[in-house]
């Protein structure tokens, strides 16, 4: 009998399991593949994060304390986790995303600079952007080492107590007061149970009667071949991100690659996680490599790495943290819509607190299950 299962070993659930176990709970993590594994969305090397969020002030005031936790980790585990270069937003200075980026680090007193497009050219030669194009840099941001972060998660939840099976996939749960956790290899016992399971959730969830309206994408992690060698690297280029009507693309400096830089469309064609390298990603690929030929030209113009990684949208991109709405000691941590990984360390403190009966260190309200349905009744 455990206290907690916690379905699913990526960033959230990892940081949950790490949580749990750090305040006294015996947890089971469990993990469908073999770790570490690249069919999910927290694998690979590098995330961006920063403090500034927009019109989602929630995620900004949640990042105030992720930046410390993640500090705090790295001491904890003696590992490297945050390279602290920074965050570039451009666009049209009338444009939501830099209007909100603004108003978002004022509020949060977080050290900014507002860039003059002459400002953009003298800074960034590397960026070819339109005459209007104004620049909001961030001193908060970064890059997050994802692939550090993770296991730093893993190995200190073990170190802690806790048990983590991998290559053991959850077929079947069945509430109760105490449920039951069916898997491919036998049959466990807890008084809860966190389900994060990134893309895999709307196959998952029906079964506990649940239809989240969650959509599963497929993105490309691109990287590009610098021309000039050492153009890109994280002490010349920040991270970067430039939001328009209908593209978002986004960038990080030239780190786990020597010479070649990630530069990336922030969506991708609808696709199920158990068939991702089928999809067509034709028009990923085409609008990219116009956006780098255009704005990066000292790039080559043909993306010389390719890895695929899945996202799982909600309809309004927030999460979903909140519980099962008939089986209150099912607890969900699902959504996390392309921008969960920044925030990992405080979604693992709120599912951690879901999971012990504490209250949330955070207002929910924005990530609550019945913001998706009519009336909380028919849940
Ligand atoms: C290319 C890319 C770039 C991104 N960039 C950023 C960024 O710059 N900044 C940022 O903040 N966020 C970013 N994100 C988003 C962030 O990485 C995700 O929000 C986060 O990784 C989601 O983690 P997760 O734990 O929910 O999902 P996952 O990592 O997919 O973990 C879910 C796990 O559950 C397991 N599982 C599922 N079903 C079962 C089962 N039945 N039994 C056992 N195990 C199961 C899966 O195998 C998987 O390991 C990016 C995502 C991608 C793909």
């Amino acid at each position: 009998m455990y206290d907690v299962v916690v379905v699913g070993a990526g960033i959230e659930g990892s940081a949950t399991a790490y949580n749990l176990v750090k305040n006294g709970q015996k947890t089971l993590l469990l993990e469908q593949f073999p770790l570490p594994h690249s069919r999910g969305s927290s694998h690979g090397q590098s995330r961006i994060t920063r403090v500034a969020y927009g019109k989602d002030d929630h995620y900004a005031v949640m990042m105030k304390e992720g930046g410390k936790l993640w500090r705090s980790l790295e001491r904890e585990s003696g590992t490297s986790i945050f390279l602290n270069c920074g965050c570039l937003a451009v666009g049209k200075p009338d444009f939501h995303f830099i209007k909100g980026t603004i108003a978002s680090l004022s509020r949060h007193c977080i050290k900014h600079d507002i860039l003059t497009p002459g400002d953009l050219r003298d800074r960034y030669p590397m960026l070819s952007l339109p005459p209007d194009y104004v620049g909001v840099f961030d001193y908060s941001g970064g890059v997050l080492r994802a692939d550090k972060a993770l296991r730093a998660f893993q190995t200190l939840f073990v170190k802690y107590g806790g048990e983590l099976r991998d290559g053991e996939e959850v077929t079947g749960i069945l509430p109760g007061s105490e449920v039951t956790i069916v898997t491919s290899q036998g049959e466990y016992r807890a008084r809860k149970v966190v389900l994060t399971l990134g893309p895999w959730a709307p196959k998952f969830l029906p079964k506990l009667g649940i239809n989240l309206p969650l959509k599963t994408v497929l993105t490309l992690v691109l990287y590009w071949k610098e021309k000039n060698k050492g153009e890109f690297s994280a002490d010349r280029f920040p991270t970067y991100k430039n939001v328009r009507e209908n593209v978002e693309v986004y960038a990080l400096p030239s780190l786990e690659y020597p010479g070649h830089v990630r530069v990336c469309y922030h969506d991708g064609p609808e696709t199920d996680p158990d068939s991702r390298d089928m999809a067509d990603t034709g028009r990923i690929l085409s609008t990219m490599k116009s956006y780098v030929r255009e704005h990066l030209p000292s790039l080559q113009h043909t993306p010389s790495i390719v890895e695929p990684c899945m996202y799982t949208n909600t309809p309004d991109l927030q999460f979903v943290l909140d519980r099962h709405p008939s089986h209150r000691n099912i607890i969900l941590g699902v959504g996390f819509s392309g921008h969960g990984f920044k925030l990992a360390p405080v979604v693992g403190k709120i599912l951690c607190e879901l999971a012990m009966d504490k209250t949330p260190s955070y207002d929910l309200t924005p990530c609550r299950v019945d913001r998706f349905f009519n009336t909380k009744a028919r849940m």
